[in-house]
C-alpha cells in the first residue's frame, strides 16, 4: 500500500430531499487507499462524518500495511519479534481463528510464497517448484506466537494481512460513524460492501454480487441492512503465463494459485473481518468443503459462482437474493 492521499477525491452531494429527519442529508466521497479505491456514502448532518472516516481509513492503513516501515506488519516481518498495538493483536487473533476454523486454508503466513510469485512488486514470474517448496517451510499460522500483545515468528516467515485488511476496516468505519449518529449509510472498499442500518426510506440496501465473468456486471443482487457483503474472486488480480491464469488467492497447501473450482466466493456476515477472512478461505476450499463449514456455522451465508459459471446461494440469504440467472440453494 502506497500513501496515496494526493489521489484522494472529494465529492460532497448537493443535498437530496425525502430524509425523514430534519437536516439529513446525502454526502458521498471517493478515497483511494489500500490499493482500492473506496465509495463512502452516508446520510449525516454534516460532511464531518466523512472526513473523520477518511482519517480513520488512513490511520488503519498505516497500522496494517507490510509495505509501511512504521506499521506493526512491518516490524513483525523485520524483527520477526515485535511488541504491537492492541488493534493489530485483534486482527491477527481473528486472522488466527479463521484459520483454525478452516483447517489452514486462510493463513496470513502466506507472504513469503506471495513474494516469490511476484504479486508485491507486480514482476509477476512462475516460480520452479523447489523454490516454492523452500517458500512452504515458512508458511504455517501455528508458527505465530501471539500472547496479548507480543507476537513472535520464526526466520523466514512473514504476515500478510491482505486477505483480512478491508474487512477489519469496514467493520471499524461503520462503527465510527454509528458513533457519530450516523444510521443510514454504505461504504465499498473496493467492491467489498458494509452496509450500514437501511437506506433513509427504510427500504433495504441492494448490493450487486460481481459476475467473475464479466467485471463490469452483476451475476444478481442481495438486499442486506448492517452486513459486510464480501467477495473473494481470481477474477480480481492474476496474471497470464504461457496460456495460463495464475491468481492472487494461494492455496497454503501447494503455494499455488488455489484452483478449487471455484471463480468466487461472496460472504455475506455482521463481522467484515470475519467475511474477509472467510471469503478467501472458501475460495481456497472448494464448494464441498464451503458448504460443510457453512453447515456446522452460524455466522455467515454465502454466494458461489463456480468454474462453469453455476451459482449455488445459502438458504439463510435465498431470500434476499434475486438474479435473472438460475442458481442453487444450498440447503
Ligand atoms: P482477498 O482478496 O480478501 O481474498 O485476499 C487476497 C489477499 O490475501 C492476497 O492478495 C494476499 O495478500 C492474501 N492471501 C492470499 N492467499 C491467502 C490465503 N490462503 N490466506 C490468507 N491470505 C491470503
Ligand atoms: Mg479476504
Amino acid at each position: 500500500m502506497r500513501n496515496l492521499s494526493a489521489a484522494l477525491v472529494l465529492i460532497i452531494c448537493v443535498p437530496l430531499c425525502g430524509c425523514a429527519e430534519k437536516n439529513i442529508k446525502e454526502y458521498s466521497e471517493t478515497v483511494f487507499a489500500m490499493d482500492t479505491v473506496m465509495d463512502l456514502k452516508v446520510y449525516a448532518q454534516n460532511d464531518q462524518v466523512l472526513s473523520d472516516a477518511e482519517t480513520e481509513i488512513r490511520r488503519i492503513e498505516k497500522l496494517l500495511d507490510r509495505g509501511n516501515y512504521r506499521s506493526d506488519i512491518y516490524k513483525i516481518n523485520k524483527y520477526k519479534s515485535a511488541e504491537i498495538s492492541d488493534e493489530t493483536a485483534y486482527v491477527i487473533n481473528c486472522a488466527l481463528e479463521i484459520s483454525e476454523r478452516t483447517g489452514g486454508a486462510f493463513d496470513i503466513t502466506i507472504s513469503p510464497v506471495m513474494d516469490l510469485w511476484g504479486f508485491y512488486n507486480s514482476e509477476f514470474n512462475v516460480p520452479q517448484s523447489e523454490q516454492i517448496k523452500q517458500a512452504l517451510e515458512c508458511v504455517g499460522y501455528d508458527k505465530v506466537d501471539l500472547d496479548g500483545n507480543s507476537i513472535s515468528i520464526p526466520d523466514g516467515t512473514a504476515i500478510d494481512l491482505g486477505g483480512a485488511g478491508k474487512g477489519y476496516t469496514s467493520d471499524r468505519i461503520a462503527e465510527l460513524l454509528k458513533s457519530e449518529n450516523v444510521n443510514s449509510g454504505i461504504i465499498s472498499l473496493g467492491g467489498n460492501v458494509q452496509a450500514i442500518g437501511r437506506k433513509p426510506d427504510g427500504s433495504l440496501w441492494t448490493v450487486g454480487i460481481a459476475d467473475p465473468l464479466d467485471k463490469s456486471g452483476y451475476i444478481g443482487t442481495l438486499k442486506v441492512i448492517d452486513k459486510a457483503v464480501i467477495t473473494s474472486g481470481s477474477y480480481q488480480r492474476y496474471f497470464e503465463y504461457d496460456g495460463k491464469i495464475y491468481h492472487h488467492i494461494i492455496d497454503p497447501e501447494t503455494g499455488v494459485s488455489a484452483e478449487s473450482g471455484l471463480l468466487s466466493v461472496t460472504v455475506i456476515s455482521e463481522s467484515g473481518i470475519k467475511a474477509d477472512c472467510l471469503s478467501t478461505a472458501l475460495f481456497v476450499l472448494g464448494l464441498d468443503k464451503s458448504i460443510e463449514l457453512w453447515k456446522n456455522s452460524s455466522d455467515f451465508e454465502a454466494v458461489f459462482v463456480d468454474d462453469d459459471g453455476v451459482i449455488y446461494v445459502t438458504k439463510g440469504i435465498n431470500s434476499s437474493f434475486e438474479s435473472d440467472n438460475d442458481y442453487i440453494v444450498i440447503e
